[in-house]
């Protein structure tokens, strides 16, 4: 084996793994539509470096020809895969040059395969260089002449390398991308090589064909531009995904945020900041429902002491609190509103629970304690309020308020309905007007 091959067979090598590397890439993210051209390039490439391993190793020159020719078709192969890579790279859909460029190569290709033999390549027309190198054994390429179109299809992959070479530039000086400036590079490189085995091939001196070095050069450039460009766009992509998330947590934040106020608001009067008449409503149900299945569990283990798990409603009204309204203005009356409510969450537990009823009429729920110990909160709550100096306009005798309480303790109404229950506790709080206001009753004897 010819020791020039040598470096030939290992670039063949390099290139294969390298192309179906990104074949590998191109099949798992088919998004990146450059992956597919460059594998071509690489196959391309690859057999170039055989074919001309195969030459270095040809001892007459029909067999060196066979080989030269695979080289020249493999090149062809070269400069239309390399158009297809720089217009995807570049962005160039729809560039009628590029178009142009692939249809003209791939037609010349087509042509080669039925010419005469004179018109391609044939070693009828033998052209024989031996090599003479210092330090180097003697090298003999045993060539023909290369025919008319063989040379037509070099001359345009010449011309339509200058483009491709623009498009490059062009689109350096947009994306500023510095690994950019290699495959540029590659391309100064390869013209210059070109030059060389052109110069070579037409017996001008004596060198060898150094052009699979120059791709070589340029399978490298691009491989790492490749893979910088998607190691960019992956960092891009992950720090997109992190800021993404982020926003999401802090949206969802917010509107948690949000809808905890709109819920505080939905259900809270916003005079007094007690829970509203349509949050009675609904909890009101699920709270005699939940103290009926407690009841009804301790009813059936049997009469016992009282229970400390009882349940108490206590419907609550102002006390001639039109009169606040009409002496001392419905400021004052506001002020009272808020006042009371603040004396009677003062007195209760946090796990108690008040609404307003609407007007100066108040619901208070009172849970898991005696029925004596709901009578005691009760009374202390009425004994505060009367005792209370409301804090505004000393002028008038508004300093003053009581309430009346119609009181419910849940064991005496077991089995009824919520309903029941309410008109049970609403005709405690008229017979409490009645009998002179500013008291409790809590039961139906009185
Ligand atoms: P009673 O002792 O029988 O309850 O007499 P009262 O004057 O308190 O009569 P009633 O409870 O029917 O009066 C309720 C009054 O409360 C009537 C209405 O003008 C007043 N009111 C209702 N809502 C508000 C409010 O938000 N602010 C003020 N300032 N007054 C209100
Ligand atoms: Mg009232």
């Amino acid at each position: 084996m010819h020791p020039l091959s040598i470096p030939c067979i290992a670039m063949a090598l390099v290139n294969f793994c390298v192309g179906f590397f990104y074949l590998y890439l191109s099949v798992k993210r088919p998004q990146i539509r450059e992956y597919l051209p460059f594998t071509f390039l690489c196959f391309s490439f690859g057999f170039y470096d055989v074919f001309a391993a195969g030459l270095y190793n040809s001892s007459s020159v029909p067999d060196g020809v066979f080989w030269q020719r695979l080289q020249l078709d493999a090149g062809i192969a070269i400069y239309i895969c390399w158009t297809w890579f720089v217009s995807v790279f570049t962005r160039q859909k729809g560039n009628r040059i590029i178009q142009f460029s692939i249809a003209w190569l791939s037609a010349v290709f087509l042509i080669l395969l039925f010419v005469s033999p004179e018109l391609s390549l044939t070693a009828a027309n033998p052209a024989v260089k031996n090599i003479e190198l210092s330090n180097f054994p003697r090298i003999t390429y045993y060539e023909g002449e290369v025919g008319l179109v063989y040379q037509v299809e070099i001359l345009s992959a010449a011309i339509i390398n200058g483009y491709l070479f623009y498009l490059l530039v062009r689109n350096y000086r947009e994306t500023r991308d510095k690994p950019l400036l290699l495959i540029l590079a590659s391309q100064i490189i390869y013209y210059i090589v070109m030059a060389n085995d052109t110069l070579v091939a037409m017996q001008v001196y004596s060198f060898i064909y150094i052009s699979e070095y120059s791709f070589f050069f340029l399978v490298l450039a691009m491989a790492y531009t490749l893979l910088d460009r998607f190691v960019n766009v992956s960092t891009a992509l992950e720090e997109l995904t992190v800021n993404l998330d982020r926003k999401v947590n802090e949206r969802t934040m917010e509107i948690e945020a949000l809808n905890e106020h709109l819920k505080h608001l939905a259900d809270r009067d916003g005079l007094t900041g007690a829970y509203n008449r349509r949050f009675f409503d609904e909890y009101f149900e699920i709270e005699v429902r939940r103290a009926m299945n407690f009841l009804d569990h301790k009813a059936r283990l049997g009469p016992g002491r009282e229970s400390d798990m009882n349940f108490g409603l206590a419907m609550i009204d102002i006390d001639r609190f039109k009169n606040i309204n009409d002496t001392c203005g419905h400021l004052a009356g506001d002020s009272v509103l808020q006042q009371v409510v603040e004396i009677i969450a003062k007195n209760i537990f946090s796990r108690d629970v008040l609404f307003r009823y609407g007007g100066d009429e108040f619901a208070l729920l009172l849970t898991k304690t005696t029925g004596s110990g709901i009578l005691q909160a009760a009374e202390k709550i009425r004994r505060e309020i009367e005792e209370h100096v409301f804090d505004f306009d000393p002028e008038h005798e508004c300093r003053h308020v009581t309430i009346s309480m119609g009181l419910v303790v849940f064991d005496e109404v077991l089995h009824k309905e919520s309903r029941e229950i309410l008109n049970s506790a609403d005709g405690r709080l008229l017979r409490a007007k009645s009998h002179g206001r500013n008291r409790i009753i809590h039961n139906d004897d009185a």
